[in-house]
Protein backbone atom coordinates (compact mmCIF):
# COMPACT_ATOMS: atom_id res chain seq x y z
CA UNK A 1 0.00 0.00 0.00
CA UNK A 2 1.41 3.72 -0.78
CA UNK A 3 1.51 5.05 2.44
CA UNK A 4 1.30 8.86 1.54
CA UNK A 5 -0.65 10.40 -1.41
CA UNK A 6 1.20 10.63 -4.69
CA UNK A 7 2.28 13.44 -6.44
CA UNK A 8 1.46 14.46 -10.10
CA UNK A 9 2.57 18.11 -12.09
CA UNK A 10 0.36 18.16 -15.31
CA UNK A 11 1.61 20.21 -17.41
CA UNK A 12 -1.28 22.29 -19.36
CA UNK A 13 -4.56 23.26 -18.44
CA UNK A 14 -6.27 22.03 -21.76
CA UNK A 15 -8.88 19.24 -22.45
CA UNK A 16 -6.15 16.21 -21.50
CA UNK A 17 -4.25 17.95 -18.72
CA UNK A 18 -7.73 18.51 -16.88
CA UNK A 19 -8.97 14.68 -17.45
CA UNK A 20 -5.59 13.71 -16.32
CA UNK A 21 -6.03 16.17 -13.67
CA UNK A 22 -9.32 14.39 -12.87
CA UNK A 23 -8.60 11.09 -13.22
CA UNK A 24 -5.49 11.29 -10.98
CA UNK A 25 -7.34 13.27 -8.54
CA UNK A 26 -10.01 10.13 -8.45
CA UNK A 27 -6.78 7.60 -8.48
CA UNK A 28 -5.97 9.84 -4.73
CA UNK A 29 -3.30 11.43 -5.71
CA UNK A 30 -2.36 14.97 -4.89
CA UNK A 31 -2.00 17.18 -8.18
CA UNK A 32 -0.92 20.71 -9.02
CA UNK A 33 -1.26 22.36 -12.42
CA UNK A 34 0.61 24.42 -14.58
CA UNK A 35 -0.48 26.75 -17.29
CA UNK A 36 1.61 28.61 -19.31
CA UNK A 37 -1.30 31.07 -20.19
CA UNK A 38 -1.97 33.90 -17.88
CA UNK A 39 -5.95 32.66 -17.29
CA UNK A 40 -7.57 29.69 -18.47
CA UNK A 41 -8.93 30.41 -21.83
CA UNK A 42 -12.86 29.91 -23.56
CA UNK A 43 -14.79 29.99 -26.88
CA UNK A 44 -12.11 27.99 -29.06
CA UNK A 45 -13.67 25.97 -32.38
CA UNK A 46 -16.19 23.87 -33.01
CA UNK A 47 -15.58 19.97 -31.99
CA UNK A 48 -17.58 16.70 -32.54
CA UNK A 49 -17.67 14.73 -29.58
CA UNK A 50 -17.79 10.97 -30.51
CA UNK A 51 -19.10 8.05 -28.55
CA UNK A 52 -15.44 7.23 -26.88
CA UNK A 53 -15.58 11.48 -25.68
CA UNK A 54 -18.66 11.11 -24.05
CA UNK A 55 -18.42 7.88 -22.32
CA UNK A 56 -14.70 9.08 -21.23
CA UNK A 57 -16.80 12.66 -19.97
CA UNK A 58 -19.26 10.61 -18.26
CA UNK A 59 -16.69 8.32 -16.58
CA UNK A 60 -14.84 11.39 -15.51
CA UNK A 61 -18.15 12.60 -13.94
CA UNK A 62 -18.25 15.76 -15.88
CA UNK A 63 -21.14 14.79 -18.75
CA UNK A 64 -23.72 16.74 -16.66
CA UNK A 65 -22.10 19.76 -16.79
CA UNK A 66 -21.21 19.56 -20.84
CA UNK A 67 -23.33 22.76 -22.65
CA UNK A 68 -23.77 20.65 -26.46
CA UNK A 69 -24.55 22.83 -29.19
CA UNK A 70 -25.63 20.27 -31.46
CA UNK A 71 -28.21 21.76 -33.83
CA UNK A 72 -31.25 19.95 -34.15
CA UNK A 73 -32.91 19.48 -37.71
CA UNK A 74 -29.72 20.67 -39.15
CA UNK A 75 -28.85 20.44 -42.88
CA UNK A 76 -25.35 20.58 -44.42
CA UNK A 77 -24.83 22.03 -48.20
CA UNK A 78 -22.22 21.88 -50.75
CA UNK A 79 -21.50 25.02 -52.13
CA UNK A 80 -19.31 26.08 -54.91
CA UNK A 81 -18.35 29.89 -55.28
CA UNK A 82 -20.47 30.73 -58.24
CA UNK A 83 -23.56 30.27 -56.28
CA UNK A 84 -24.62 26.43 -57.16
CA UNK A 85 -25.57 24.14 -53.57
CA UNK A 86 -27.24 20.91 -52.97
CA UNK A 87 -28.00 19.22 -49.79
CA UNK A 88 -25.33 16.76 -48.39
CA UNK A 89 -24.14 14.73 -45.02
CA UNK A 90 -22.29 17.02 -42.80
CA UNK A 91 -19.94 16.39 -40.14
CA UNK A 92 -22.48 15.58 -37.15
CA UNK A 93 -24.03 12.91 -39.83
CA UNK A 94 -21.21 10.61 -38.84
CA UNK A 95 -21.78 7.30 -37.40
CA UNK A 96 -21.90 7.28 -33.46
CA UNK A 97 -24.32 10.02 -33.09
CA UNK A 98 -21.28 12.86 -32.14
CA UNK A 99 -22.20 15.53 -30.40
CA UNK A 100 -21.50 19.42 -31.51
CA UNK A 101 -19.50 21.47 -28.79
CA UNK A 102 -17.10 24.33 -28.47
CA UNK A 103 -13.65 23.31 -27.51
CA UNK A 104 -14.24 25.82 -24.42
CA UNK A 105 -17.43 23.89 -23.55
CA UNK A 106 -15.29 20.98 -22.62
CA UNK A 107 -12.65 22.63 -21.17
CA UNK A 108 -15.26 24.29 -19.06
CA UNK A 109 -16.75 21.25 -18.08
CA UNK A 110 -13.47 19.62 -17.09
CA UNK A 111 -12.55 22.96 -15.14
CA UNK A 112 -15.65 22.48 -12.91
CA UNK A 113 -14.26 19.03 -11.37
CA UNK A 114 -10.63 19.81 -10.92
CA UNK A 115 -11.65 19.93 -6.66
CA UNK A 116 -8.65 20.68 -4.55
CA UNK A 117 -6.15 20.51 -7.75
CA UNK A 118 -4.01 23.49 -7.75
CA UNK A 119 -3.84 26.01 -10.84
CA UNK A 120 -0.70 28.12 -11.72
CA UNK A 121 -1.28 29.98 -14.51
CA UNK A 122 1.30 31.93 -16.46
CA UNK A 123 3.88 29.46 -15.89
CA UNK A 124 5.85 26.63 -17.60
CA UNK A 125 8.56 23.54 -17.15
CA UNK A 126 11.84 24.74 -17.94
CA UNK A 127 13.98 21.34 -17.29
CA UNK A 128 12.51 17.62 -15.92
CA UNK A 129 15.51 15.42 -14.60
CA UNK A 130 14.38 12.20 -12.96
CA UNK A 131 15.59 11.20 -9.65
CA UNK A 132 15.00 7.58 -7.67
CA UNK A 133 11.02 7.11 -7.65
CA UNK A 134 9.90 10.55 -9.25
CA UNK A 135 11.28 13.63 -11.22
CA UNK A 136 12.21 17.26 -10.37
CA UNK A 137 10.98 19.95 -12.47
CA UNK A 138 11.94 23.28 -12.35
CA UNK A 139 9.18 25.87 -13.44
CA UNK A 140 9.54 29.52 -14.54
CA UNK A 141 6.75 32.06 -13.47
CA UNK A 142 6.52 34.63 -16.53
CA UNK A 143 4.98 37.90 -14.53
CA UNK A 144 8.68 37.25 -12.38
CA UNK A 145 10.62 35.10 -13.82
CA UNK A 146 10.62 33.32 -9.91
CA UNK A 147 12.09 29.82 -10.67
CA UNK A 148 11.19 26.74 -8.06
CA UNK A 149 12.09 23.39 -8.33
CA UNK A 150 9.58 20.26 -6.88
CA UNK A 151 10.10 17.05 -6.79
CA UNK A 152 6.72 15.01 -8.21
CA UNK A 153 6.13 11.06 -8.42
CA UNK A 154 5.14 11.89 -11.93
CA UNK A 155 4.89 14.28 -14.63
CA UNK A 156 2.29 14.43 -16.86
CA UNK A 157 2.87 16.47 -20.53
CA UNK A 158 -0.43 17.54 -22.10
CA UNK A 159 0.64 20.76 -23.33
CA UNK A 160 -0.25 20.09 -27.17
CA UNK A 161 1.14 19.54 -30.12
CA UNK A 162 4.42 22.01 -29.44
CA UNK A 163 5.16 20.29 -26.36
CA UNK A 164 7.41 21.54 -24.01
CA UNK A 165 7.66 18.27 -21.84
CA UNK A 166 8.39 16.33 -25.39
CA UNK A 167 11.24 18.73 -26.07
CA UNK A 168 12.33 18.67 -22.78
CA UNK A 169 11.94 15.12 -21.71
CA UNK A 170 11.81 13.12 -24.74
CA UNK A 171 13.72 15.09 -27.77
CA UNK A 172 13.74 18.00 -30.23
CA UNK A 173 10.15 18.47 -32.30
CA UNK A 174 11.03 17.46 -35.39
CA UNK A 175 11.78 14.53 -34.27
CA UNK A 176 7.90 13.95 -33.86
CA UNK A 177 6.64 15.50 -35.82
CA UNK A 178 4.92 14.35 -38.82
CA UNK A 179 3.86 17.10 -41.04
CA UNK A 180 0.38 16.71 -42.83
CA UNK A 181 1.54 19.74 -45.21
CA UNK A 182 -1.80 21.38 -44.88
CA UNK A 183 -2.80 24.69 -42.81
CA UNK A 184 -5.54 25.95 -40.79
CA UNK A 185 -7.53 28.65 -39.92
CA UNK A 186 -10.36 28.30 -37.44
CA UNK A 187 -12.22 31.15 -35.65
CA UNK A 188 -16.00 32.50 -34.88
CA UNK A 189 -18.70 34.06 -36.80
CA UNK A 190 -20.38 36.52 -35.57
CA UNK A 191 -23.13 36.02 -38.29
CA UNK A 192 -24.41 32.70 -40.17
CA UNK A 193 -23.60 33.03 -44.27
CA UNK A 194 -26.42 35.50 -45.41
CA UNK A 195 -29.33 33.14 -46.77
CA UNK A 196 -28.96 29.74 -44.77
CA UNK A 197 -30.53 29.19 -41.28
CA UNK A 198 -27.94 29.42 -38.32
CA UNK A 199 -28.26 26.05 -37.49
CA UNK A 200 -26.91 24.49 -41.02
CA UNK A 201 -23.65 23.27 -42.06
CA UNK A 202 -21.62 24.62 -45.34
CA UNK A 203 -18.77 23.07 -47.14
CA UNK A 204 -17.32 24.71 -49.64
CA UNK A 205 -14.26 22.18 -51.68
CA UNK A 206 -12.10 23.15 -53.98
CA UNK A 207 -9.13 20.93 -54.94
CA UNK A 208 -6.65 21.88 -52.19
CA UNK A 209 -8.10 24.47 -50.60
CA UNK A 210 -11.71 24.00 -48.50
CA UNK A 211 -14.13 26.01 -46.58
CA UNK A 212 -16.46 24.68 -43.82
CA UNK A 213 -18.90 26.34 -41.77
CA UNK A 214 -20.01 24.53 -38.33
CA UNK A 215 -23.43 25.07 -37.14
CA UNK A 216 -24.91 25.11 -33.50
CA UNK A 217 -27.89 24.82 -31.70
CA UNK A 218 -27.55 27.88 -30.07
CA UNK A 219 -24.79 30.45 -31.23
CA UNK A 220 -23.43 31.49 -34.55
CA UNK A 221 -21.15 28.81 -36.68
CA UNK A 222 -17.29 28.33 -36.02
CA UNK A 223 -15.28 28.30 -39.93
CA UNK A 224 -12.97 26.28 -40.77
CA UNK A 225 -10.42 27.55 -43.86
CA UNK A 226 -8.10 24.14 -44.60
CA UNK A 227 -5.88 24.03 -47.56
CA UNK A 228 -3.02 22.30 -48.50
CA UNK A 229 0.80 23.65 -49.13
CA UNK A 230 4.57 22.19 -48.60
CA UNK A 231 5.54 25.71 -47.76
CA UNK A 232 4.85 25.94 -44.09
CA UNK A 233 7.16 28.85 -43.02
CA UNK A 234 6.07 31.13 -45.65
CA UNK A 235 2.45 30.85 -44.40
CA UNK A 236 3.97 32.42 -41.45
CA UNK A 237 5.65 35.57 -43.00
CA UNK A 238 2.63 37.99 -44.05
CA UNK A 239 -0.40 38.75 -41.96
CA UNK A 240 -2.41 35.72 -42.18
CA UNK A 241 -5.70 37.81 -43.66
CA UNK A 242 -2.97 38.39 -46.73
CA UNK A 243 -1.69 34.59 -47.08
CA UNK A 244 -5.59 33.39 -47.08
CA UNK A 245 -7.10 35.55 -50.12
CA UNK A 246 -4.29 34.57 -51.87
CA UNK A 247 -4.80 31.36 -51.23
CA UNK A 248 -8.37 31.13 -51.95
CA UNK A 249 -7.79 33.42 -55.20
CA UNK A 250 -7.38 34.28 -57.63
CA UNK A 251 -11.06 33.68 -59.05
CA UNK A 252 -14.06 35.92 -57.91
CA UNK A 253 -14.70 34.60 -54.41
CA UNK A 254 -18.17 35.01 -54.36
CA UNK A 255 -20.64 35.66 -51.69
CA UNK A 256 -20.01 32.71 -49.53
CA UNK A 257 -16.16 33.53 -49.28
CA UNK A 258 -16.86 36.96 -49.29
CA UNK A 259 -19.08 37.00 -46.31
CA UNK A 260 -16.65 34.46 -44.13
CA UNK A 261 -13.56 36.83 -45.04
CA UNK A 262 -15.44 40.06 -43.70
CA UNK A 263 -16.11 38.21 -40.85
CA UNK A 264 -12.45 37.23 -40.29
CA UNK A 265 -11.35 40.76 -41.08
CA UNK A 266 -13.18 41.29 -37.85
CA UNK A 267 -11.85 38.96 -35.77
CA UNK A 268 -8.35 39.09 -33.67
CA UNK A 269 -8.71 35.58 -32.07
CA UNK A 270 -8.21 32.73 -34.57
CA UNK A 271 -6.04 29.64 -34.35
CA UNK A 272 -3.71 29.57 -38.16
CA UNK A 273 -1.67 26.84 -37.60
CA UNK A 274 -0.19 23.53 -39.61
CA UNK A 275 -1.32 20.67 -39.37
CA UNK A 276 0.89 17.76 -37.88
CA UNK A 277 0.88 14.32 -36.16
CA UNK A 278 2.54 13.20 -33.45
CA UNK A 279 4.59 9.86 -33.82
CA UNK A 280 6.68 8.12 -30.68
CA UNK A 281 7.64 5.45 -29.60
CA UNK A 282 6.95 5.67 -26.32
CA UNK A 283 4.93 8.37 -24.60
CA UNK A 284 6.99 7.97 -21.52
CA UNK A 285 10.41 8.50 -20.17
CA UNK A 286 11.16 7.68 -16.34
CA UNK A 287 9.00 9.33 -14.87
CA UNK A 288 7.35 11.52 -17.63
CA UNK A 289 4.43 10.76 -19.61
CA UNK A 290 2.58 12.52 -22.28
CA UNK A 291 -1.18 12.75 -22.96
CA UNK A 292 -3.61 14.23 -25.43
CA UNK A 293 -1.82 16.41 -28.64
CA UNK A 294 1.45 16.49 -26.90
CA UNK A 295 1.49 12.73 -27.10
CA UNK A 296 -0.10 11.54 -30.43
CA UNK A 297 -1.63 14.32 -31.74
CA UNK A 298 -4.04 12.64 -34.47
CA UNK A 299 -5.02 16.17 -36.15
CA UNK A 300 -8.77 17.58 -36.16
CA UNK A 301 -9.03 15.61 -39.53
CA UNK A 302 -9.90 12.69 -37.24
CA UNK A 303 -12.15 14.36 -35.33
CA UNK A 304 -11.34 12.50 -32.26
CA UNK A 305 -8.47 14.37 -30.59
CA UNK A 306 -10.73 15.44 -28.02
CA UNK A 307 -12.07 12.60 -27.31
CA UNK A 308 -8.84 10.90 -27.10
CA UNK A 309 -7.65 13.50 -24.59
CA UNK A 310 -10.35 12.68 -22.67
CA UNK A 311 -10.13 8.60 -22.71
CA UNK A 312 -6.42 9.09 -22.54
CA UNK A 313 -6.38 11.10 -19.19
CA UNK A 314 -9.53 9.08 -17.61
CA UNK A 315 -7.50 5.54 -18.41
CA UNK A 316 -4.67 7.07 -16.69
CA UNK A 317 -5.94 8.14 -13.59
CA UNK A 318 -8.26 4.61 -13.73
CA UNK A 319 -4.72 2.52 -14.23
CA UNK A 320 -2.84 4.51 -11.34
CA UNK A 321 -5.51 3.27 -8.96
CA UNK A 322 -5.20 -0.13 -10.16
CA UNK A 323 -1.35 -0.39 -9.28
CA UNK A 324 -0.69 2.28 -6.62
CA UNK A 325 2.27 0.17 -5.88
CA UNK A 326 3.67 0.21 -9.62
CA UNK A 327 3.40 3.22 -11.29
CA UNK A 328 5.48 1.78 -14.03
CA UNK A 329 3.78 -1.23 -14.45
CA UNK A 330 0.81 1.38 -14.68
CA UNK A 331 1.99 3.48 -17.53
CA UNK A 332 2.53 0.58 -19.66
CA UNK A 333 -0.37 -0.92 -19.50
CA UNK A 334 -2.29 2.40 -19.93
CA UNK A 335 -0.05 2.96 -23.24
CA UNK A 336 -0.24 -0.54 -24.28
CA UNK A 337 -4.01 0.00 -24.21
CA UNK A 338 -4.27 2.97 -26.06
CA UNK A 339 -1.47 2.58 -28.55
CA UNK A 340 -3.84 0.33 -31.13
CA UNK A 341 -6.88 3.07 -30.88
CA UNK A 342 -4.40 6.19 -31.56
CA UNK A 343 -2.67 4.22 -34.54
CA UNK A 344 -5.79 3.31 -35.80
CA UNK A 345 -7.57 7.28 -35.85
CA UNK A 346 -3.75 8.73 -37.34
CA UNK A 347 -4.42 5.99 -40.38
CA UNK A 348 -8.26 7.44 -40.52
CA UNK A 349 -7.50 11.30 -40.31
CA UNK A 350 -5.08 10.61 -43.34
CA UNK A 351 -8.27 9.71 -45.28
CA UNK A 352 -10.37 12.23 -43.92
CA UNK A 353 -7.93 14.87 -44.61
CA UNK A 354 -8.92 14.35 -48.41
CA UNK A 355 -12.34 14.47 -47.58
CA UNK A 356 -11.69 18.14 -45.73
CA UNK A 357 -9.57 18.91 -48.30
CA UNK A 358 -8.64 16.97 -51.31
CA UNK A 359 -5.23 16.91 -51.98
CA UNK A 360 -5.73 17.36 -55.83
CA UNK A 361 -8.46 17.69 -58.79
CA UNK A 362 -8.61 13.29 -58.89
CA UNK A 363 -9.26 13.35 -55.45
CA UNK A 364 -11.63 16.23 -55.62
CA UNK A 365 -13.80 13.89 -58.03
CA UNK A 366 -13.28 10.77 -56.12
CA UNK A 367 -14.26 12.63 -52.82
CA UNK A 368 -17.54 13.94 -54.48
CA UNK A 369 -18.63 10.36 -54.84
CA UNK A 370 -18.16 9.06 -51.33
CA UNK A 371 -19.92 12.41 -50.29
CA UNK A 372 -23.10 11.39 -52.76
CA UNK A 373 -22.90 7.35 -51.52
CA UNK A 374 -23.06 9.14 -48.09
CA UNK A 375 -25.87 11.33 -48.58
CA UNK A 376 -28.17 8.43 -50.24
CA UNK A 377 -27.16 5.90 -46.94
CA UNK A 378 -28.64 7.28 -43.66
CA UNK A 379 -25.47 6.44 -41.55
CA UNK A 380 -25.90 3.40 -38.97
CA UNK A 381 -24.83 4.18 -35.14
CA UNK A 382 -21.26 2.89 -35.02
CA UNK A 383 -20.50 -0.64 -32.84
CA UNK A 384 -19.11 1.03 -29.66
CA UNK A 385 -15.24 -0.53 -29.80
CA UNK A 386 -13.63 -1.95 -26.54
CA UNK A 387 -12.61 1.54 -25.16
CA UNK A 388 -15.76 2.84 -25.15
CA UNK A 389 -17.67 -0.35 -24.03
CA UNK A 390 -14.97 0.04 -21.25
CA UNK A 391 -15.19 3.47 -20.64
CA UNK A 392 -19.28 2.82 -19.69
CA UNK A 393 -18.29 0.09 -17.16
CA UNK A 394 -17.86 0.64 -13.20
CA UNK A 395 -14.64 1.82 -12.00
CA UNK A 396 -12.06 -1.55 -10.88
CA UNK A 397 -12.56 -3.27 -13.04
CA UNK A 398 -9.27 -4.07 -15.52
CA UNK A 399 -9.76 -3.01 -19.31
CA UNK A 400 -8.73 -5.62 -21.50
CA UNK A 401 -8.75 -4.58 -24.96
C1 LIG B 1 -9.82 23.38 -35.88
C2 LIG B 1 -9.82 22.14 -35.05
C3 LIG B 1 -10.94 21.32 -35.03
C4 LIG B 1 -10.97 20.18 -34.23
N1 LIG B 1 -12.06 19.39 -34.26
C5 LIG B 1 -12.11 18.31 -33.45
C6 LIG B 1 -13.28 17.49 -33.42
O1 LIG B 1 -14.25 17.72 -34.14
N2 LIG B 1 -13.30 16.44 -32.56
C7 LIG B 1 -12.24 16.16 -31.74
O2 LIG B 1 -12.33 15.21 -30.94
N3 LIG B 1 -11.11 16.89 -31.78
C8 LIG B 1 -11.02 17.95 -32.61
N4 LIG B 1 -9.89 18.70 -32.65
C9 LIG B 1 -8.71 18.28 -31.85
C10 LIG B 1 -8.83 18.73 -30.41
O3 LIG B 1 -9.21 20.09 -30.33
C11 LIG B 1 -7.47 18.54 -29.74
O4 LIG B 1 -7.03 17.22 -29.97
C12 LIG B 1 -7.54 18.77 -28.26
O5 LIG B 1 -8.12 20.02 -27.95
C13 LIG B 1 -6.13 18.70 -27.70
O6 LIG B 1 -6.18 18.93 -26.33
P1 LIG B 1 -4.83 18.91 -25.49
O7 LIG B 1 -5.25 19.20 -24.11
O8 LIG B 1 -4.06 17.67 -25.78
O9 LIG B 1 -3.93 20.10 -26.08
P2 LIG B 1 -4.19 21.66 -26.20
O10 LIG B 1 -5.61 21.96 -26.50
O11 LIG B 1 -3.17 22.16 -27.16
O12 LIG B 1 -3.89 22.23 -24.74
C14 LIG B 1 -2.58 22.40 -24.30
C15 LIG B 1 -2.59 23.34 -23.10
O13 LIG B 1 -1.24 23.42 -22.62
C16 LIG B 1 -0.87 24.78 -22.48
N5 LIG B 1 0.58 24.86 -22.69
C17 LIG B 1 1.25 24.81 -23.86
N6 LIG B 1 2.56 24.89 -23.64
C18 LIG B 1 2.73 25.00 -22.31
C19 LIG B 1 3.86 25.11 -21.47
N7 LIG B 1 5.10 25.14 -21.98
N8 LIG B 1 3.69 25.19 -20.13
C20 LIG B 1 2.42 25.19 -19.60
N9 LIG B 1 1.31 25.09 -20.36
C21 LIG B 1 1.46 24.98 -21.69
C22 LIG B 1 -1.68 25.52 -23.54
O14 LIG B 1 -1.78 26.89 -23.23
C23 LIG B 1 -3.01 24.76 -23.44
O15 LIG B 1 -3.81 25.28 -22.42
C24 LIG B 1 -9.83 19.83 -33.46
C25 LIG B 1 -8.70 20.64 -33.48
C26 LIG B 1 -8.69 21.78 -34.27
C27 LIG B 1 -7.44 22.63 -34.29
Amino acid sequence: MATHARSALVVGLGIAGMASAIGLRKAGWRVTVIERAPQRRSGGYFIGLFGTGYSAAKRLGVMGDLHTRTPRNSKTWEVTRGGNRHKSVGFLDQPGEPHGVLRGDIEAALFQHLGDVEVRYGTEPTAIVDVKGGAVVTTRKSSTGEERSEQFDLVVGADGLRSTVRRLAFGPHDQFLKPLHAMICAFQLDEQVPYFPENNGIMLVEPRRSLWVFPFEDRPPTALFSYRTRDIDTQFREPTGTVLRRTYGPEPLGDILEHVFAQFDRTENFLFDSVNQVSMRSWRSGRTVLVGDAAWCITLYSGMGASMGLAGGSLLGDLLALNPNDIDAALSTWEDRLRPYLHQHQRTALFNAQIFTPSGPLTHVLRSGVMRLGDRKKPADTPPNALTRYLARPRNVEFVA
